[in-house]
């Protein structure tokens, strides 16, 4: 059997195991279906309040979490030679994952060219001005990269905390934990303090999921009840393409990356996440997801040390999802704009969605608005895109829940192969799914 065929059912039989999500996610996009917005507006802000206080709940537990985790990963990896090796292997794998997916991208967006279509949209004046910008790309985003490195940096880390800014609190945490782990004896009443934080937060994560199947009810039930349905004629192809691709690295890349690298059959590793996989649909947040995401790897024996590094890094590092759709869109406009698509452009394109998606906070909607940045890179802003801007926000909410799947899928997928590599997957745990089924 092939292996996207054992992923499939695989995910089936994980999808059984956890029937009240699943049932909520259907009865939502039924009833989204059947209320849409413009119609059913109270039913929409009552469903809408439900969601949105799901989220929240969720939200409420990772900055606890993430610091916790971040703290006892990297603490407990103790020397400075295992804390190199662990984070190198971690950025090759989280490296590989994403310059697949902007390359799958790239060739999916040229060879079905998505942007043909709404061409007809576009005034010719406006598409020449366009045309004109683009000279001045190489220069401005000089100016702009600088700025984001510059922002990544927590200069002040409690208004970072305030703020949510999960980059800089990572590189704080991240810093404050080796320092722990160098300080020695002295440090270990603070770090069996974040310990206790740590198994505190799962604990409230175990209660949030008794909300997961309401939660995820009504998310999905709003997004597919302000679908617009009306544009999507113009938008279908790059619907398309973004799908395509996002399956592309789901269903082949990931298992295949598992095949050559670990001895972890992907099939349990799918069945071992399938929950987690199905609150990012919902959610579309990684972050939200993360809680679940810890509980589901842990539980199927992935080692503690490993999943509270490399989890919570991926959370907010690992955006391969948002990469492909940010690619696509861009190549979308590009096209629609009658832009000349050179080579050299789709490198650009292709490097600039790869920083967008690392410094893209793993929150609803985040990846369509740092494409600004991939546009600035290439001297447009998005005013100057405004229609073909605003055609990719109408199915934005859809595709967001769908490319959240990968960006948490991935963390997952690099977390099981660093932990087979180094000897730190209980394969017994991993392989008992089938018994419990
Ligand atoms: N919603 C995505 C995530 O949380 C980020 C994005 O908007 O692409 O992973």
């Amino acid at each position: 059997m092939g292996l996207h065929m054992q992923v499939i059912i695989a995910l089936l039989l994980g999808i059984k195991r956890n029937a009240h999500i699943f049932i909520g996610l259907i009865l939502g996009i039924v009833v989204g279906y059947f209320f849409p917005h413009n119609s059913y507006p109270q039913v929409y802000k009552i469903l809408d309040f439900i969601g949105q206080a799901f989220i929240s709940i969720i939200q409420m537990v990772v900055l606890p979490l993430v610091i916790s985790a971040i703290i006892i990963g990297i603490s407990n990896i103790g020397d400075s030679k295992q804390l190199a090796k662990l984070g190198s292997k971690m950025l090759i794998y989280y490296g590989i994952i994403t310059i697949t997916a902007v390359s799958i991208a790239a060739l999916i967006a040229i060879i079905l060219q998505p942007g043909l279509s709404a061409k007809n949209l576009v005034n010719p004046d406006i598409a020449t001005n366009i045309q004109n910008y683009v000279a001045d790309a190489i220069q401005y985003q000089k100016e702009n990269m600088s700025q984001i490195f510059l922002d990544l940096i927590p200069k002040n880390p409690f208004s970072a905390l305030a703020k949510g800014e999960m980059i800089p609190i990572i590189i704080f945490v991240s810093i404050f934990a080796i320092a722990l782990s160098r300080a020695g004896e002295i440090s270990r009443p603070l770090i069996s303090f974040f310990e206790s934080i740590f198994a505190a937060t799962m604990k409230v994560t175990d209660w949030i999921m008794y909300l997961a199947a309401p939660g995820i009810f009504a998310l999905t039930a709003t997004s597919v009840a302000s679908f617009g349905v009306d544009v999507f004629n113009d938008i279908s192809k790059y619907v398309l393409a973004v799908c395509l691709a996002l399956a592309i690295q789901f269903f082949f890349v990931y298992p295949l990356l598992l095949k050559i690298f670990s001895k972890v059959p992907p099939s349990k590793l799918y069945a071992a996440i399938s929950e987690a996989i199905m609150v990012a649909f919902g959610t579309a947040s990684s972050s939200a997801t993360l809680p679940l995401t810890i509980t589901c790897c842990e539980k199927r024996g992935i080692s503690n040390r490993v999943c509270s590094f490399v989890l919570p890094l991926g959370a907010t590092l690992n955006m391969d999802g948002t990469a492909i759709v940010q690619v696509i869109a861009v190549i979308f406009l590009i096209q629609m704009y009658g832009i000349d698509l050179t080579p050299l452009l789709i490198v650009e394109i292709s490097v600039l969605a790869i920083v967008a998606s690392s410094t893209c906070a793993g929150i609803p909607g985040a990846g369509l608005i740092t494409i600004a940045l991939v546009l600035n890179g290439i001297g447009l802003t998005p005013q100057q895109l405004l229609l073909g801007f605003s055609l990719l926000f109408t199915l934005e909410r859809i595709l967001d829940m769908l490319r959240t799947i990968c960006n948490v899928t991935s963390d997952a997928v690099v977390a099981a192969l660093i932990a087979d590599n180094e000897n730190e997957l209980n394969h017994e745990l991993l392989l008992g799914l089938n018994k419990e089924q």
